[in-house]
């Protein structure tokens, strides 16, 4: 049966014509910004449950597995399987159980997106204990003790890791996965993310690492409205960094999915990017609150377990923060800000973005939630903070 989370009572009711299976988005009828919140709606059957993804109708499988803070997704059809990312150091085991449990015993793909401890840091510990097919890494080298662990599980393995080539599409079962990114070579390892959209029939799956606004422009400018996709691995934890307005226009993903921990120490996700994502209407999944997030395509119909818990409560720690943006209540979660706003301390006339960490440093008194654009704040006197970059 499906657990439900703290999310529960933001369940969205999807079950419009659909006889079989309630939490089902049917992509030709289903309207986003049209749909009510329903309370206590929650309702799934046991064909949702899947501790086997063999015995399903659905051509992929898409789980994003809850490793805490990292990113480490699986996907599965017909028989064919490609794991994006590993987590921290950590989930190697973790993962390694995940994908026994699934019945998974050799991976086609590997993909590690960037090598940041965050996505590599599990690798060592999969590649040297499951077999592995094809591992797919960017251009991009790092100088760290995982990147070096990684390497030497490649070489035990006897693997020549491949680097894909954008525009590049190769098969996972009944799917086609092409590679969108990088496009170039960036100075940073985020930008240097692997981005892959997953088509399987109608339905299509985005994943884009930890890309940043840099590469997203790029990606952007290339592909355009070939970008548009059913389920978005929102970039970067939900960093504001990332999820950019303009990609996101393409993209248009009826589904987000936050891939990060609770109280992690970076507040992702952070609050703009919950906005830009909550302001194109889609919904949202957040592994979190959720733990692991299960969504299938048949090639047709988009079906997930647990059900969108739509809660749009910033991870930002600090207590004013919280206390400003969102509602940590539940039952008033989306009462997150609406538009962009920015956080004016008035004794030393700086401003800053609602996800700023030196918010918490703000006395009472001198803090002013404003509404007004950047530059009519920056003409009423006000300096944009050098941490934060408003
Ligand atoms: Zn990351
Ligand atoms: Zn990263």
């Amino acid at each position: 049966m499906l657990i439900l989370t703290g999310c529960s009572q933001n369940t969205i009711a999807l079950a419009q014509n659909n006889n079989s299976v309630n939490a089902t988005y049917d992509i030709n009828s289903f309207l986003p910004q049209d749909t009510g919140v329903v309370e206590n709606t929650t309702t799934t059957n046991e064909n949702q449950n899947t501790q086997s993804y063999q015995q399903t109708s659905a051509n992929l499988t898409v789980n994003y597995i809850d490793i805490g803070q990292g990113d480490a997704e699986l996907l599965t059809s017909d028989g064919h399987s490609m794991l994006i990312d590993t987590g921290t150091p950590e989930s190697g085991s973790k993962i390694r159980l995940f994908l026994q449990k699934q019945g998974v015993q050799k991976l086609d793909y590997l993909v590690l997106t960037h090598p940041d401890s965050d996505h590599i840091g599990g690798a060592a510990s999969v590649i040297t204990n499951v077999p592995i097919d094809t591992v797919m890494m960017p251009d991009y080298q790092k100088d760290n003790k995982y990147y070096k662990g990684l390497i030497d599980a490649l070489n035990y393995r006897y693997i020549n890791p491949t680097i894909p080539v954008v525009g590049q599409t190769f098969t996972l079962g009944s799917c086609t996965v092409k590679v969108l990114g990088p496009i170039r070579k960036y100075d940073d390892p985020n930008n240097n993310s692997i981005v892959l959209k997953v088509t399987c029939g109608n339905n299509s799956f985005i994943f884009v690492g930890d890309a940043e606004e840099e590469e997203l422009y790029d990606i952007t400018n290339h592909f355009g409205a070939e970008l548009d996709s059913d389920v978005y691995k929102v970039g970067h934890h939900g960093s504001h960094n990332s999820s950019s307005e303009s990609f996101l226009r393409y993209v248009t993903p009826v589904f987000s999915v936050v891939s990060c921990a609770e109280g992690n120490s970076y507040g992702y996700p952070h609050a703009e990017s919950l906005i830009r994502l909550r302001s194109i209407g889609s919904h949202l999944f957040r592994t979190d609150k959720q733990g692991t997030i299960t969504i299938k395509s048949d090639g047709a119909n988009i079906t997930y377990d647990p059900s969108p818990c739509d809660n749009w409560t910033p991870g930002e720690n600090t207590q004013n923060s919280q206390s400003s943006f969102a509602s940590t209540q539940d039952t008033t979660s989306t009462s997150i800000v609406e538009s962009s706003q920015y956080v004016l301390n008035t004794n030393t006339k700086k401003f800053h973005r609602p996800d700023c960490s030196s918010i918490a440093d703000i006395k009472e008194k001198n803090k002013k939630i404003s509404n007004q654009s950047r530059d009519e704040i920056i003409n009423s006197g006000f300096k944009p903070c050098k941490r934060c970059n408003p």
